[in-house]
């Protein structure tokens, strides 16, 4: 077998090993059912077991009550933000969004095409180092709902609570933190995320919505952009990415069997505070881009003093078998993406050559 580097992409992103291997030995055949799961119908019953299952793990590990539906979607979270808009927004045609990077901003950009967005709050000013604290946020008490971005992929920021937002609805992109740890579902109207980063391959998009919502989704609607057509198709309305439930599938087991979302969350915050820690050690030679509070579990943002340095470590570092670790081109520096599935050990590494590089650059 090929030997395995350490991946910290930002998304796609690394895979639990467990599911590659048992997706890789059961690719020619599933058990029981002598095709590939690329070779078999959506509508077959091998594939409503897949499709069943994934959900009943899914929603057991995030403890999803019986009032909401969960779909499986295509278009990614950017088809998101266009459908929580046209299905969300009507009748006041007024929402709140929350803007805390890139992704924010695009999710914006979709609503305006629907209706009137109020800015409820942004930090662009400080280049998205930090999320707004509670009483910054200018909430409409009359918005159809409040937007946010849990996790700034790009930035390196996460919401650790969720902000208050009284009986308006919350809608949230988690598309790279869904499943890090236990949340309550039922703060939330809506959650939606890409697989791509902490829960599968690309190409699939869940999407947690509360029963009540799709009252107000319009029947004027297009068929695929409404969420009442996946709801009342089990999300085979067209042809799924099946591929992709199945590995979702597989992650979920993989979730369950390591102890479910508290042990994931508390292995989580073990390997941030192992590359933190090193950041805030260095005495300044590594320079966190998120503020303290504000810091994400997944995206590990950093600078060093030049350009010039940056590029020799991530050199160095690609070199030595750490891959994936240049920054966005908005922040620049690094970024250590250490989603769900990267291991402990890959972050003990990568501090160790931090330090050794640090060590030798200093
Ligand atoms: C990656 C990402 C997206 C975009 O996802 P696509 O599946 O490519 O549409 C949106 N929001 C967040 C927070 C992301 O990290």
């Amino acid at each position: 077998m090929q030997k395995r580097i350490y991946n910290f992409s930002a998304g796609p992103a690394i895979l639990p090993e467990d599911v590659l291997k048992e997706a890789q030995e059961n690719l020619f055949a599933l058990p029981g059912v002598g095709m590939s799961i690329l070779e078999i119908s959506h509508r077959s019953k091998a594939f409503d077991k897949i499709i069943a299952e994934t959900k009943t793990d899914l929603k057991s590990l995030l403890n999803v009550s019986d009032d909401y539906e969960l779909l499986f979607l295509q278009g990614g979270a950017s088809l998101q933000f266009s459908m929580v808009p046209l299905n969300l927004m009507p009748p006041k045609n007024t929402a709140d969004y929350i803007i805390t990077g890139s992704w924010s901003k695009k999710a914006v950009k979709e609503a305006k095409r629907v209706g009137t967005v109020n800015i409820a709050a942004s930090t662009e000013g400080e280049n998205f180092k930090r999320i707004p604290k509670q009483d910054e946020l200018k909430l409409d008490p009359e918005a159809a709902y409040v937007h946010i971005t849990t996790n700034n992929t790009i930035y390196g920021t996460q919401w650790h609570k969720e902000p208050e937002v009284g009986n308006v609805p919350l809608v949230c992109d988690a598309s790279s933190d869904i499943l890090h740890k236990k949340i309550d579902v039922n703060k939330y109207a809506l959650i939606y995320g890409g697989a791509q980063k902490n829960m599968g391959p690309a190409g699939v998009t869940l999407v947690i919505i509360r029963k009540d919502l799709l009252g107000r989704s319009s029947d004027s609607l297009h068929t695929m952009l409404n969420y009442k057509t996946h709801v009342e198709n089990n999300s085979l309305y067209n042809t799924p990415n099946t591929f992709g439930i199945y590995i979702i599938g597989l992650v979920a087991k993989w979730v369950t069997k390591l102890g479910g979302l508290d042990a994931m969350y508390k292995l989580n915050k073990e390997k941030a505070e192992v590359l933190y820690g090193c950041i805030d050690a260095s005495g300044g030679f590594y320079k966190g881009h998120a503020e303290k509070d504000s810091r994400s579990l997944m995206n590990v943002t950093f600078n060093l003093a030049t350009e010039d340095l940056e590029k020799k470590l991530i050199a160095e570092a690609t070199a030595a078998g750490f891959d994936g670790l240049k920054g966005h081109r908005s922040v620049g520096g690094l970024r250590a993406s250490i989603y769900n599935a990267f291991p402990k050990k890959g972050v003990e590494d990568l501090v160790s050559f931090m330090k050794d590089f640090q060590n030798k650059n200093d």
